[in-house]
């Protein structure tokens, strides 16, 4: 089977969040869960990106594939093809992608979606128009060695990808390919003025409200979601959610409409990348049976950091954007008392300009327990994740988030709210029956109180050393592999592609 990946960015070349992960990842774990390269059930996986200056200096020995013909806001761009050596998860092997030459559509001076300051690009419309454009003429010969059979389209930026499908199936009158859409947060919906519709180049049906018109405007989340064959979400629980008013952001009524064709696949975790076993941005190593090296990289980031070098203060971490949605916050509200209770805490992260300088402050006035780093570091979140014996992730609302699933890897124990992927998969420790299931330490109310009920769990297990071992031993036993995500994507692209009864 072909399958096409479509994405805006891709770990390790371009990352913004959690969906480059899985962008990086995902190729990979379906080739090894369908089994032999070639041959019948074998999957051929190609993805396919914006040509943003890290993604073009990546690809390597590209070839032109085609010229593209002038679309709205861009003449001369070309599509190439090569392969990705830095995203190949596996030695030896490599992953092969469509890579969108249009420098004056994707060269920029500020991030891959908005300037410096944060404003989006007046033309994003066109620039991720033009991706979802590229995918569907993937299905039907663009590339004339290579016809994709399924496509499966990531966010926003890749929202179009079924819409221009199905304009062009609905054009040619014949069956082009399936497609699958994945929300990967729900939030960020690629919104543009209705006026805007036009410079699509799609059938003036598809601006209307079965299509992509979303109160007076257009939505390209709303485009992949009514278009698409199949919807996935990263976790069941906020696919769930969506279908609600309190996460479906206005498009719940969809989405429930939808929902038979819509299902939750947790993301992974790339274990070539996060293991503390092998991870090569860490000094010491570690597993589960043995635990020295993690105290040893805690050690060596107290002093890094500044912290007072305790072996016996429980060390918590945050590594995250700085927004609303991960409900920071609260761990600000809840900083004072975590001082009191003899704790430290260190962040790393970016983002509302305001979160990081209150940040800035609380670190000024505690340096001996309390570190804060703004800025995007993977090297730093590797040592930060490894040497903390606690990992927060607040949110108020979480797709899946990746951070958990890396603190239980490295048998630091999550603290989440139990929300989307977050209550998939941590499993709260409750003191008086610390059950076999116990990964982490679960709180339900969105308050600094409700963070602080959990923190009292935190530190009465923290002083019961053994349960605590046996806990961060089971949290590192926890499959968070891509093998199951894997599976049940391919699962789905077979019944889709109908290898599979539907
Ligand atoms: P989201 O995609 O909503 O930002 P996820 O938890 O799904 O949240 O994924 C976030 C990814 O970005 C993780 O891989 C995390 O380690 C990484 N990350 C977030 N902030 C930073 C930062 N400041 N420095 C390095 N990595 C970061």
């Amino acid at each position: 089977m072909r399958v096409l990946q479509v994405c805006a960015e891709i770990f390790p070349l371009l990352k913004t969040g959690g969906l480059a992960d899985v962008a990086g990842a995902l190729p990979a774990a379906l080739q090894a869960a369908a089994g032999a390269p070639t041959g019948p059930g074998s999957v051929d996986v190609r993805v396919l990106l914006p040509g943003f200056a890290a993604i073009v200096a990546g690809l390597h020995e590209p070839v032109v594939v085609a010229d593209l013909p002038p679309r709205p806001g861009v003449t001369g761009a070309r599509l190439l093809y090569g392969s990705l050596p830095a995203c190949a998860s596996l030695p030896g092997r490599s992953l092969m992608a469509y890579v969108i030459d249009a420098p004056s559509l994707y060269h920029r001076n500020g991030g891959p979606y908005s300037d410096a300051q944060g404003h989006g690009y007046a033309d994003n419309h066109l620039r991720f128009a033009l991706l979802g454009w590229v995918a569907a003429r993937l299905t039907s010969g663009l590339d004339q060695f290579w016809r994709a059979e399924l496509v499966h389209a990531h966010d926003w930026h890749a929202a179009l990808a079924p819409v221009y499908l199905r304009a062009a199936e609905q054009a040619s009158k014949r069956r082009l390919a399936a497609s699958v859409y994945t929300v990967h947060n729900l939030a960020y919906q690629g919104m543009f003025a209705a006026r805007q519709f036009a410079e699509l180049d799609l059938p003036d049906s598809f601006g209307l409200v079965d299509g992509l018109e979303f109160h007076g405007q257009i939505s390209f989340m709303k485009g992949g979601l009514f278009f698409a064959d199949h919807l996935t979400t990263v976790s069941p629980s906020y696919a769930r959610e969506i279908q609600g008013p309190e996460q479906g952001c206005g498009l719940e009524g969809l989405l429930r409409m939808r929902s038979r064709s819509l299902s939750g696949i947790l993301n992974g975790v790339d274990d070539a990348v996060w293991n503390p076993r092998t991870d090569a941005l860490i000094r010491h190593h570690y597993d589960a049976r043995k635990l020295s090296g993690k105290a040893r990289v805690k050690a060596a980031l107290q002093q890094e950091l500044g912290l007072a070098p305790r072996g016996d203060a429980p060390l918590l971490c945050v590594v995250s954007r700085l927004t609303e949605q991960k409900g920071l916050h609260l761990v600000q509200q809840a900083l004072p008392r975590l001082n009191e209770l003899g704790v430290q805490f260190a962040l790393l992260g970016s983002g509302d300009a305001g979160m990081e300088a209150a940040f800035r402050v609380q670190a000024e006035a505690a340096p001996q327990s309390v570190a804060v780093r703004i800025g995007y570091d993977e090297a730093f979140a590797h040592r930060l994740i490894a040497g903390s014996d606690v990992i927060l992730v607040p949110s108020r609302f979480e797709p899946c988030g990746l951070t958990q699933l890396y603190g239980l890897k490295y048998g630091t124990l999550p603290l989440v709210r139990r929300v989307g992927g977050l209550a998939d998969t941590v499993d709260d420790a409750q003191l008086e029956t610390l059950d076999d299931s116990a990964t982490g330490f679960v709180f339900d109310e969105f308050s600094a109180e409700g963070l602080l009920e959990a923190m009292d769990r935190v530190l009465a297990l923290w002083r019961r050393p053994k349960d605590w071992a046996l806990v961060q031993k089971r949290a590192m036993a926890s499959d968070c592999s891509w093998e199951p995500a894997a599976r049940q994507y391919l699962d789905l692209y077979r019944r889709l592609t109908g290898v599979l009864p539907a």
